[in-house]
């Protein structure tokens, strides 16, 4: 498999879990929000049904007579409810009186039951298929052959006049039973139509959740891609590194072995070896350092390091190369002592990496200048020349490894190409910023920019 087909089974696989994660979620959401929706519908229709049998009851019960043919007292009451074994008209507003702004008529209906719990009057708008007794539970619900559901409410009446009688401790004597009944039409329909929603949408948000998995699941893939890139990249500029000194190596060693001649030939050749093989072994160690500081990132080994010195002590080993490239090295260090928290040693590399470029890159009779200052935060070092200078678009990539404006001529000056990549990495292991300004053909500042000891 290569790259590209890896990278895209990758983001597939990625895409796949997220969507199926997302859907799941999305899955237990529209269930909680399906089944609150539900819930609370039946609780409001319950709360109104309660209210409305409360209602009744509350004005029914004083007016209901201890004893008597009850039959003829719901006449007296209810003049438009239907009796039991009796002729009914078919023009009721009973319900509709009492619940005026709440519903239609059609959707309550009213029943009375006595105290056997046989059925005395209804109200005319009640189904006809319901049965005569009335049912011990006190919610009820019914399913009509036709498909239509009633949800029935039954309260216990009790006669109004045994409230007044005398002896409390005995509860008053239950009359009957009143019932109201309610169509659950409208509930069935909202229910279906929010099943329909859910159904409809559930589709489509997972059609959307998929199309964002996998441009998320791209942008997630982007910087791994590029680390990989970039890792191969520096595999072949690796290789290709070492292949250089190592090819002159071995052509010098073959011909050292064809060799015949004179002893000076031989010293000329074991000088390039050893030229050759130290090439070899800077490199190495450059890499290695690299990798160690990519690797740890710690600050527990930092300690508190004197700016001042570390430049003086750098422009003193420098001073001899610069004499000999006839190139001007001055330092400019304030009096008063700076310090910063670090690791001597590699802020002691990262300097000497810019002073040996600013050196490498300046012609003869040019200058270097080292200065050291600070600011209320922050230490500040420059290393300025009258070198070659760097273009503009050239300024971010020398950071990288390996990098070289001029990649044939730098690496005859013996260079590894991975000194300011070095340089950046203790910069960045420092919290401190490394950045350059340069014109070609006036000379380059890199300016370091570090923090001082709290
Ligand atoms: P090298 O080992 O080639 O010097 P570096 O990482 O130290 O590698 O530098 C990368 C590249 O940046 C160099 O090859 C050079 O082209 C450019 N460069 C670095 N410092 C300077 C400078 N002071 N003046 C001009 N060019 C520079």
């Amino acid at each position: 498999m290569n790259t590209r087909q890896l990278f895209r089974h990758s983001r597939i696989r990625l895409a796949f879990w997220y969507a199926s994660v997302m859907a799941f979620i999305l899955s237990l959401l529209s269930i909680g929000v399906y089944r609150s929706l539900v819930e609370s519908k039946w609780w409001a229709i319950k709360q109104e049904m309660e209210s409305i049998a409360g209602t009744l009851h509350d004005s029914l019960e004083p007016m209901l007579p201890t004893s008597g043919n009850p039959t003829q007292v719901l006449k007296t009451i209810f003049p438009e409810l239907c009796l039991v074994n009796q002729p009914c008209s078919n023009n009721s507003s009973l319900i509709q009186r009492h619940t005026i702004g709440i519903s239609d008529r059609t959707t309550y209906y009213l029943r009375l039951f006595d105290h056997h719990q046989n059925l005395l009057a209804f109200s005319p708008h009640q189904p006809s298929q319901l049965s005569s007794r009335l049912e011990s539970d006190s919610w009820q619900i019914v399913n009509l052959p036709n498909g239509t559901r009633y949800l029935q409410f039954s309260i216990m009446l009790h006669s109004g006049n045994s409230h007044n009688q005398p002896n409390h401790s005995h509860p008053p004597a239950s009359w009957g039973y009143l019932q109201i009944g309610r169509n659950l039409r409208v509930f069935d329909g909202e229910i279906k139509q929010i099943q329909l929603i859910l159904l409809m949408g559930f589709p489509i948000a997972l059609t959307l959740v998929a199309i964002s998995s996998w441009g998320l699941s791209g942008l997630a893939m982007q910087p791994i891609y590029e680390s990989y890139q970039q890792q191969q990249q520096f595999t072949a500029n690796v290789s290709h590194e070492l292949k250089t000194p190592l090819t002159s190596l071995l052509a010098t060693v073959e011909a050292v072995n064809r060799l015949e001649n004179s002893q000076e030939n031989t010293q000329t050749l074991l000088n390039t070896i050893e030229r050759q093989g130290r090439r070899l072994s800077n490199l190495i160690t450059d890499l290695l350092l690299l990798t160690s500081l990519e690797q740890n990132s710690s600050q527990k080994q930092f300690q508190p390091c004197c700016l001042n010195d570390l430049i003086n002590d750098l422009t003193e080993e420098f001073l001899e190369l610069a004499v000999s490239k006839n190139i001007d090295l001055t330092s400019d260090v304030c009096d008063r002592e700076i310090y910063t928290l670090g690791n001597e040693s590699e802020l002691y590399r990262l300097v000497a990496n810019l002073i040996a470029n600013a050196l490498q890159y300046t012609p003869k009779s040019g200058k270097v200048n080292i200065s050291l200052n600070n600011n209320q935060k922050k230490a500040i070092i420059k290393v300025q020349d009258t070198g070659i200078g760097i273009s503009n678009d050239q300024q971010t990539r020398i950071f990288e490894r390996f990098y070289r404006v001029d990649s044939d001529r730098n690496r005859k000056t013996g260079g590894t190409g991975l000194g300011l990549a070095i340089a950046s990495a203790i910069a960045k292991k420092h919290q401190a910023s490394l950045t350059v300004e340069s014109f070609v053909g006036k000379g380059s500042i890199f300016i370091l920019k570090i923090n001082l000891i709290n």
